[in-house]
């Protein structure tokens, strides 16, 4: 897909219609200038089409005029009057501030950033007004930044409520309402559900909720069009819906006429694995790794996400897929986000896998540059089976000799390139060896890809996963090991810090081991590195009798993994972290947690850290401690929620009504389905009609299915086919 404007797209490479082009145009491209096409390719807006779906973001009440008397502060209303002072001051910086009296009540108008004109427009004894959002200023009841006009007695008021778009900076209101009203008259408006379909969900028409939305008649109040309860944005956000189904099940139809190696179980390196294993598999497990067993020995290329709460034991369960490709001739590569994570996957795995025969070849961005060429040549020759390490193992210079299976922990943290990235890999090796057999008798050839087995410790609520994750088969882990004690979860305000530094002086005392978790602070990687540094000197001053290691990001590899080390093996009982040891980190015998700032952590973060203790049979202890003044209502809830909940899937639904899912998945993962209009939280209803329509649509309507498809999706192309 390409970044920029169009505006000449060549007949082969336009996907659609460009904003300027088209038959029918009112608008010829010599009348968008390229400034203004660049600014509508920032709003996503490549197509004329577009323009239908870039819908109000609000709507303003110009319809009415409140009496300055009875505006309250908060309200957004317009307002009329005389102004009878008009002054530029310079403290603290630079700004207009206007006086609009009406009778005896006053109104201030403040602007920041302003032309001379506007200076101009607002003189004394001009009639304006002005609409905004009121609020208490320093001389009284102001509005900052609102929307002015000169008027005079007569000025009629508007009849209908009036569209405010999403905009960026240097495209108005004006112009985008333009284009928005020309595309509307000019592009035609099919319904791309079929009647009787439209009817039996009552839903209203396509053509008629488009135009309420851009043009509300003057009936339709302001509250249902901003809660988008209208039957109007019903609609549109059930078209949204359906578009995002039917592209998932477009994709997951096509996985199978797709090719990968069948890799049936052939119980040799498998069962040997199980059989040296200090433990046995729980229900759960077993239950999982049939499911991707059966997926392996399918010619087509499974892609399975699997998920488990922290500490379920999803690396097991990955340890046998990855047995299974190699008990069949086919290499695999393990991906993790972090170093240390990978690390801790290549020294469990080879533990598990020496044994049988299976030497993992470990591969980061920062091993040194002769290192890294020696293990991508033992990845390319075929010499290594088995490839962990973080996502240099996606780079192009990383060639496998036939890759069979891809596994991603943490697939969330990855970005759907990098997906992208891993199937290219398997058909890279495909080529090569149809090309050294001769190749020409198999005719898809470069069309073999490797199995995919994605993990997560994110729990995923029901209608995250139906909708983000419609394209994949899921596992789920729904059980934990035996023998774990849950953790015991503590809020601490900060001005009991002392109590907590005693606590963990005793605990360690004991012989037990600890972590003290510095957050990030204001995104800032070089704050948190720099409290960490601190807080490290802190304890190691006041904990004499104590040992205590110091592991964040920016530490060199070779010293991250001596410290990891060193704190797994007991000889420090004092670990102070970065969030680096968020995922993966796997130590039994530590049982008390501390997270500092608690309150400036997102919940899965929370969750995730909390994991690391309670590996083992002792009683273990998670510490909140938390900045008790400048607590946001929004810290307040999320501390609750942890406190009394440790299940994760529990935690997460709470947290997508808290937040909505855009964060909840991470910006990353937004890019396969990104909704603009429906909410998960709020729209589950409409999801599930969304889904039984897509299937239905497949089924009997597939013209309506494609129509539909290209009305939403023309845009995102790329992204249907990750
Ligand atoms: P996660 O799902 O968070 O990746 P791990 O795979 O790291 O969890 O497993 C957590 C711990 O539980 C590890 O120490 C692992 O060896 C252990 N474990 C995994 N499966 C079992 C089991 N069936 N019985 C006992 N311990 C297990
Ligand atoms: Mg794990």
């Amino acid at each position: 897909m390409s970044g920029n404007p169009l505006p000449n797209p060549s007949p082969a490479s336009g996907r659609g219609r460009s904003v300027a082009e088209g038959e029918g145009s009112l608008v010829t491209p010599a009348k968008i200038p390229p400034a203004t096409l660049a600014k509508l390719a920032k709003l996503g807006i490549r197509h004329r089409s577009d323009l239908l779906l870039h819908l109000p973001l609000r709507y303003e009440d110009e319809t009415h005029l409140a009496p300055i008397a009875t505006v309250q502060p908060g309200e957004t209303v317009q307002v009329q009057g005389i102004v009878t002072h008009n002054e530029v001051s310079f403290r603290p910086r630079r700004t207009l501030v206007c006086r609009l009296q009406e009778g005896d009540d006053e109104l201030y108008l403040r602007f920041l950033n302003f032309y001379p004109s506007q200076q101009k427009q607002l003189a004394v004894g001009k009639q304006i007004r002005a609409v905004g959002e009121a609020r208490m200023g320093y001389f009284g009841l102001e509005m900052v930044h609102p929307k002015c006009r000169a008027v005079d007695d007569d000025t009629p008021l508007n009849t209908s409520l009036s569209p405010v778009y999403p905009t960026t900076a240097g495209l108005s209101q004006t112009i985008l309402r333009k284009l928005i009203t020309n595309a509307l008259e000019v592009l035609p408006l099919p319904d791309t559900l079929p009647e009787p379909v439209r009817k039996r969900l009552r839903l209203a028409d396509f053509a008629d909720s488009l135009r309420l939305l851009h043009n509300p008649t003057p009936d339709i109040s302001a509250s249902t069009l901003e809660d988008r309860s209208h039957a109007a944005w019903q609609r549109i956000k059930f078209d949204e819906l359906l578009a995002q189904q039917l592209s998932m099940r477009v994709h997951h139809r096509e996985r199978s006429k797709r090719i990968a190696p069948a890799l049936a179980a052939q119980h040799r390196l498998t069962d040997a694995l199980l059989a040296k294993l200090p433990f046995a598999l729980t229900g759960a497990q077993q239950k999982v790794y049939a499911e991707i067993s059966h997926d392996l020995a399918q010619p087509h290329p499974m892609q399975r996400l699997l998920l488990g709460d922290v500490g379920s034991g999803k690396t097991i369960v990955a340890a046998l897929a990855a047995l299974q490709a190699i008990e069949n001739g086919y290499q695999v590569a393990l991906m993790a986000p972090t170093e240390i994570l990978a690390e801790q996957h290549y020294l469990k795995l080879s533990e598990w896998l020496e044994p049988l025969g299976v030497s993992p070849v470990w591969l980061s961005g920062s091993l040194k540059k002769k290192e890294k060429t020696a293990a991508a040549e033992r990845i390319a020759s075929g010499d290594t089976m088995l490839a962990i390490g973080t996502h240099a193992l996606f780079q192009q210079s990383v060639e496998f000799r036939n890759l069979g299976l891809a596994i991603v922990d943490e697939q969330h943290k990855f970005g759907v390139q990098q997906r992208l990235a891993l199937r290219a890999k398997g058909t890279q090796a495909a080529k090569d060896e149809s090309r050294n057999n001769g190749g020409a008798e198999d005719a898809e050839e470069g069309r073999n890809e490797p199995h995919q087995l994605m993990m997560s410790a994110t729990p995923i609520p029901r209608t995250l996963a139906m909708s983000y994750y419609a394209d994949l088969d899921v596992s789920v882990i729904d059980e934990l090991p035996p023998g774990r004690t849950p953790v015991v979860t503590k809020l601490v305000s900060d001005g009991r810090r002392d109590e907590v530094f005693e606590r963990v002086r005793v605990a360690c005392m004991k012989g037990q081991q600890a972590y003290w978790v510095c957050p990030l602070i204001d995104e800032s990687e070089a704050l948190q590195l720099q409290t960490a540094i601190e807080t490290h000197q802190l304890l190691t001053a006041a904990f004499p009798e104590l040992r205590v290691g110091l592991a964040h990001g920016k530490l060199p590899p070779a010293e991250k993994a001596a410290v990891m080390a060193a704190f797994k093996a007991g000889e420090l009982q004092l670990l102070v972290a970065t969030t680096v040891i968020e995922v993966g980190v796997d130590v039994p015998n530590a049982s008390l947690m501390v997270i500092d700032h608690a309150e400036r952590m997102g919940l899965a973060q929370l969750h995730q850290l909390r994991g690391r203790v309670g590996r083992g049979a002792a009683e273990s202890m998670c510490v909140l401690l938390f900045q008790s003044e400048k607590l946001s209502e929004l810290a307040r809830a999320r501390l609750k929620i942890i406190y009394e909940s440790t299940d994760g899937f529990e935690i997460a639904q709470q947290d997508l009504q808290l937040r909505g899912p855009g964060e909840l998945l991470g910006a990353r993962q937004s890019g396969v389905a990104m909704l603009r209009f429906a909410d998960l939280g709020e729209d589950e209803e409409l999801l599930d009609q969304a889904r039984l329509t897509a299937d239905e649509l497949l089924q009997h309507h597939p013209e309506a299915a494609r129509a539909h498809l290209q009305r939403w999706m023309a845009n995102k192309h790329d992204y249907l086919h990750v």
